[in-house]
């Protein structure tokens, strides 16, 4: 059991990991990449490095915390689930588990802009293959997605109905599913109150539903699971770096505001500070 289980290796991840080894405490970071500071070419307004390779910062990080002792992880969060005592985190090999969790995902986009997604959104458009799959015992659904993320949510939907069809909407997949399409998609339609089909530059199918796992799992997919508040930018909404569920935590660009390296850093620091206090009453409570 970690105390607190950090997704994100980025300057919030990494600085709220050193933050709360320094306290005394196992965190443990897992990511599945560089994420903003891998895209980005140099830094060159951060405090005391006049000038700097993102992918460098990003390394110089990782090595600090590691030096500490730090275990950083380099896999893919597909999901969080509740656990006994705190939550699990899933990737596709393994589960960690938490007493908290720290999200530190760097800004949520999402990927998929498709007509009528939003529209259906809760009227046969779901986020959630583990919260609302039940509701589709039996019925014909889509899966949206290409990923390790797809095939962990159609892997929960086959155990409510056989008929499912994947698409990838163009991406390629290395899934040995049998249903796949990999058209390009057009359109969800639907009637007022329902999703009725999903249409395809090619062909156009009957469904009862679709799930949404596309890409990977990022701030916002993991909000509609877990029901995490967020803003119309999906931004995760925080008060004090934590969210509307206890012993959930975030910074960093995740959490909106201005989205740079060293917001990212203090937004770590500040959420460490929380992330102790909230870890102090834990204790003082199972005492
Ligand atoms: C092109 C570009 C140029 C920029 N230039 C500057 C600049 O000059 N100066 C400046 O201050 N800022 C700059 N920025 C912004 C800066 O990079 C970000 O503000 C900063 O990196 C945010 O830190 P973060 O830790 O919140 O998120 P990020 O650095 O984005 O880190 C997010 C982390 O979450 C992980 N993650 C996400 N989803 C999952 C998942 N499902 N499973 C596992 N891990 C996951 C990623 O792998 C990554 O490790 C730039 C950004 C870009 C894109």
């Amino acid at each position: 059991m970690f105390d607190t289980i950090i997704i994100g290796n980025g300057p919030a991840g990494i600085s709220a990991a050193i933050y709360l080894k320094r306290f005394n405490y196992n965190p443990l970071v897992i990511a599945k990449d560089n994420g903003a500071l891998g895209k980005s070419s140099y830094i060159d307004n951060y405090y005391g490095i006049p000038h700097i390779k993102g992918t460098d910062l990003v390394d110089a990080g990782i090595a600090q915390a590691k030096s500490l002792g730090i275990e950083v992880l380099e896999e893919e969060v597909i999901s969080i689930d509740y656990g006994a005592k705190g939550y699990t985190v899933n990737t596709k090999e393994n589960h960690y588990d938490g007493l908290t969790v720290f999200l530190a995902t760097g800004k949520a986009r999402n990927s998929l802009i498709l007509k009528g997604l939003n529209e259906y959104e809760g009227k046969g458009v779901s986020y959630c293959a583990i919260c609302d799959g039940f509701f589709f015992r039996n019925k014909k659904l889509a899966v949206i997605g290409e990923g390790d993320f797809m095939q962990n949510e159609l892997e929960t939907l086959l155990k409510f109905t056989k008929d499912i069809t994947v698409f990838t909407n163009g991406q390629t997949t290395n899934s040995d599913y049998e249903n796949i399409v990999t058209d390009k998609l057009v359109e969800i339609i639907g009637d007022n109150e329902h999703v009725t089909a999903i249409k395809t530059d090619k062909n156009e199918y009957d469904v009862d539903g679709i799930f949404i796992a596309y890409g990977s799992a990022n701030a916002v997919s993991f909000a509609k699971h877990m029901g995490l508040v967020t803003d119309s930018q999906n931004n995760l909404i925080v008060k004090d770096f934590q969210t509307n569920i206890k012993g959930i935590f975030a910074g960093g660009d995740v959490i909106g505001g201005l989205l740079q390296v060293s917001k990212a850093v203090s937004d770590g620091a500040n959420a460490a500070i929380e992330i102790k206090k909230y870890l102090t009453s834990l204790s003082k409570a199972t005492k």
